[in-house]
Order: structure tokens, then sequence, then C-alpha cells
């Protein structure tokens, strides 16, 4: 369903020095057409990655403001995301929901402003360890996608991203097959519950462990149709399309 998609989201890393190099290495990188590639930079790398990164790469902020900007110390608006080059936003990252401790209702409203203004939503969903164990991976992950469904007016900009906790900076990828059901599980709740066109056409990525070792097996499987890299994007190449 659509073009393959590769995020590379750099989380808190990086210095002026270090992400000069890293979009040095993406710029020589030999991009293929048919693969979207987006990365997220922390907020204050941004410009120095939209000056100096090529066009074919698009950015994405990690996250947004839930409304327009004012008077909110600390946080990014859509509008400044918007203003600065972001054509993208992550959103309801297993670290934003349980390190930082936002609820879904709080992300499903940051979703549908930033669709509102324009910016395309990398949309995150993933049980956690001890959910998958007690066999709640769908329940979990169904909810973080309703709170989703209930606040966006449309599917056009959305890739969601499945990102299980368990498997995010750990090493411990999911297996294709595991990442597969729940593509499917994610696909049909669509077909069900939004409409039979936005789960065909909406991508579902998958993210937790990816690496240049372990992606080309899992992206023969048939529902996933990307992925979001976090620690192997900071370096640079594993971002090559497959
Ligand atoms: P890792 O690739 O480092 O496991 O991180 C995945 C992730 O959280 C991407 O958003």
């Amino acid at each position: 369903s659509g073009k393959f998609f590769v995020g590379g989201n750099w989380k808190c890393n990086g210095t002026k020095d270090s992400i000069a190099k890293l979009v040095s290495d993406l710029n020589s990188a030999s991009l293929e057409a048919d693969v979207d590639v987006v990365v997220s930079p922390p907020f204050v790398y941004i410009d120095q990655v939209k000056s100096s990164l090529t066009d074919l790469i698009e950015i994405s902020g990690q996250n947004s403001w839930v409304g327009k900007g004012g008077a909110f110390t600390g946080e990014i608006s859509v509008e400044q995301l918007k203003d600065i080059g972001c054509k993208w936003v992550i959103l309801g990252h297993s670290e934003r929901r349980h390190v930082i401790g936002e609820k879904d209702e709080f992300i499903g409203k940051k979703a549908a402003y930033a669709l509102s203004e324009g910016l395309g939503v990398i949309a995150c969903i993933g049980e956690k360890l001890e959910e998958r164990e007690a066999g709640k991976t769908f329940d979990v992950c169904f909810e973080q996608l309703k709170a989703f469904a209930d606040a966006v007016p449309s599917w056009e900009k959305v890739v969601v991203a499945y990102e299980p906790v368990w498997a995010i900076g750990t090493g411990k990828v999911a297996s294709p097959q595991q990442a597969q059901e729940v593509h499917v599980a994610v696909r049909d709740w669509l077909k069900k519950n939004v409409s039979e066109e936005v789960a065909s056409k909406t991508r579902i990525i998958y993210g937790g462990s990816v690496n240049g070792g372990n992606c080309a097996e899992l992206a023969k499987e048939e529902d996933i149709d990307g992925f979001l890299v976090g620690g192997a994007s900071l370096k640079g190449l594993s971002l090559r399309p497959l």
C-alpha cells in the first residue's frame, strides 16, 4: 500500500558536527525513487539539516504542540515546524508515551492539529513487553489506534508506525511474523472502523531495532510498508533503501 517509507528518528542525539557528517553521508547515498525517506533530527538541528540535506529526503519533527503556538514554554508549534521546512511530525512515540507520560487523547489532538495545518503524521503505536506476555498486544494497539482515529479528520497524510516497546533500542527486533501479524490486525481494524480505502492505502511501518541486517527479511512481509529506524539511522547508510 503506497510507496515504501523509511524514517530515521534521531531522537535526542547528535551534535552540529555529527549531524553534518550524517547529512553528508545521506547526500552521497544513492536513494531509490520509489522509497520515501524522511529524517527526524532534534528540533535545534532541523535548520542545519534543512539547509544542507538533499531535497530528496523530507524532514520530520519528533513532536509538536497540541495547538497554535503561544505561551507554552519549551514547546515547538506545528506552524514553526512548517516554517522551518518540516513536512512531517512523529506523534505518540513510545518514549513520549511512557517516559514523558503523554496520553492517548492528547496525542490524538496533536495529530488532528498537525494534519489540519498540512503536516503529515507518523502515528506511533505499540505494546510493552508485559502487555504482549499478557496477550494484550492487539487490545493495546487498537486502543492507541482508536485515539488517532477518533481525532483525525482524514488519513491521507497519516503513516502508522507499529513499534513494540520491547523492541525499541533493545536489539530484540520483532520477527517478520510477529510484525506482520500486528500489521495485518491494524489494517483489519482500519477496515472495520475507518474504511476499506483507508485500510488499503495507509502505510503501516515497523520500528524497533531495525538495522541493515534485518530489514530485508522484514520488508518481504506483505503488510510491512516501511520502517521507523532509531539507533541505526544515526549511522546514515542504514537508511539506504533496501
Ligand atoms: P531503535 O531502532 O533504536 O530500536 O528505535 C526505534 C524507534 O523508536 C524509532 O522511532
